[in-house]
C-alpha cells in the first residue's frame, strides 16, 4: 500500500529534489530577473546566492569575472547586442554553451506564456568527448581506407574515385584534365639485384618526389606494385611534361647524393588529356596505352595519347 502523498508534501519533495538535482535549474521572471536557482546552476554559473541578477547581468559578470559561461569576445556590449535577439525568441530553445572550467553544457530554456522562464542546463562533457573520439577514429579509418600503406599515396580505389569527380568538374567547368600513368623501369631487376627492401626504398622515394611536386589541386595514387597515376587537373599537356621533367631531375639528383643507399632509376609515362565524352575507363586507357609506347621506344621518357596531342 502507497500513503496518499499530499500535495504540500510533494511540493517539499520537488523542491528539495530540484535544490539537489544533478543539473542546472533556473527560473526568470517576466522582467527576466533570476528568481530561482539550484545550487548546481549558482555553481556552474557563478551566480551569488542573494542577488536577482538577469540574464544580461549574468552574463556580462560571466565575461569580466572569466566564470561560468565561456565568453570569448573583447566586446561584451557587441557579443550581448548578436545574442539577446536569440534569447526568449522561442517557446522552447536548446543550445550547446561551454563553461569556462571546460565543461561543455545543453542548454534549454523555456518561455512560459506568462514570460517567466525556466532554464535547464545539463553537462555533456562525456558525450562530448566520446564524440570527439568517435570523430577521431573516423577519420583515422577514412584516412586508412583511402591510402597505400607502403607509400601513403592515394590507393588505387581512392584515385580512380577523384578521378571520377574531376572528369565531370572538367566537364562541367570546362578546364583542362590531364592524367599521367607512371610506371617505373626494370623495377623487377632493383628487387632482384638489390633486394625487395631497396625496391621498397625506391617506391617510397619516388612517391615523396611525386607529392613533393604536385600543386594542391593535383592527385597521385598507386595503383599497383610500381604504377602510379597522377592527375592534374587545370594542367595541359605540356604542363604535364613540365612537372614530369622536374621529377626525373630531381630523382637523377636525389639518387647521386651519396647519403642515399639508391639505386639510379628512371620511369617511364604515359599521359593523355580528357576529351569530350571520355570516361574514366576511356581515359586511362589511353593513358595506359601511351605508357605502353613509352616502354616500347625505350623506357624513361614520356608519350602522350594521340588524341591528347591534337588538343
Ligand atoms: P618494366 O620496365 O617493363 O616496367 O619492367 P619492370 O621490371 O619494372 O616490370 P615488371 O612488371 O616485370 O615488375 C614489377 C615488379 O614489381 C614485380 C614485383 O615483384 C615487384 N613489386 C610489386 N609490388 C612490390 C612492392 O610492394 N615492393 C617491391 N619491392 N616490389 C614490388
Ligand atoms: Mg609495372
Ligand atoms: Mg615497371
Amino acid at each position: 500500500m502507497h500513503a496518499v502523498t499530499d500535495p504540500e508534501d510533494l511540493q517539499a519533495r520537488l523542491a528539495g529534489a530540484v535544490g539537489h538535482a544533478g543539473a542546472g535549474i533556473a527560473l526568470f521572471d517576466a522582467e527576466d530577473r533570476l528568481r530561482h536557482a539550484n545550487a548546481w546552476f549558482r555553481q556552474a554559473y557563478g551566480v551569488d546566492p542573494d542577488p536577482a541578477p538577469t540574464w544580461e547581468d549574468m552574463m556580462r559578470r560571466c565575461h569580466a569575472l572569466r566564470q561560468g559561461v565561456l565568453i570569448e569576445t573583447d566586446d561584451i556590449n557587441a557579443w550581448l547586442a548578436r545574442v539577446r535577439p536569440r534569447y526568449r525568441s522561442q517557446p522552447v530553445r536548446s543550445f550547446e554553451s561551454d563553461l569556462t572550467d571546460g565543461r561543455w553544457v545543453w542548454v534549454t530554456e523555456s518561455l512560459q506564456p506568462d514570460g517567466w522562464l525556466l532554464m535547464l542546463v545539463a553537462d555533456v562533457s562525456p558525450l562530448k568527448a566520446s564524440e570527439a573520439a568517435a570523430r577521431q577514429a573516423r577519420d583515422v579509418a577514412l584516412q586508412l581506407a583511402r591510402s597505400d600503406a607502403l607509400t601513403e599515396l592515394d590507393n588505387r580505389r581512392y584515385i580512380f574515385e577523384q578521378l571520377g569527380d574531376l572528369l565531370v568538374g572538367s566537364r562541367t567547368m570546362r578546364w583542362p584534365l590531364t592524367v599521367v600513368m607512371l610506371d617505373i623501369d626494370h623495377f623487377k631487376h632493383i628487387n632482384d639485384s638489390q633486394g625487395h627492401a631497396t625496391g621498397d626504398a625506391v617506391l617510397r622515394h619516388f612517391a615523396a618526389l611525386l607529392r613533393r611536386q604536385l600543386r594542391p589541386a593535383d592527385a597521385v595514387g598507386r595503383i599497383g606494385g610500381e604504377e602510379f597515376l597522377l592527375l592534374l587537373p587545370n594542367a595541359t599537356l605540356d604542363g604535364a611534361v613540365q612537372t614530369l621533367r622536374r621529377v626525373r631531375q630531381m630523382i637523377a639528383e636525389s639518387t647521386q647524393a651519396a647519403a642515399l643507399p639508391l639505386p639510379a632509376y628512371g620511369f617511364s609515362a604515359g599521359l593523355a588529356t580528357a576529351q569530350p565524352g571520355d570516361t574514366v575507363d576511356t581515359l586511362t586507357r589511353r593513358a595506359d596505352e601511351a605508357l605502353y609506347r613509352a616502354k616500347a621506344e625505350g623506357r624513361n621518357r614520356d608519350w602522350a595519347d594521340s588524341r591528347s596531342m591534337r588538343l
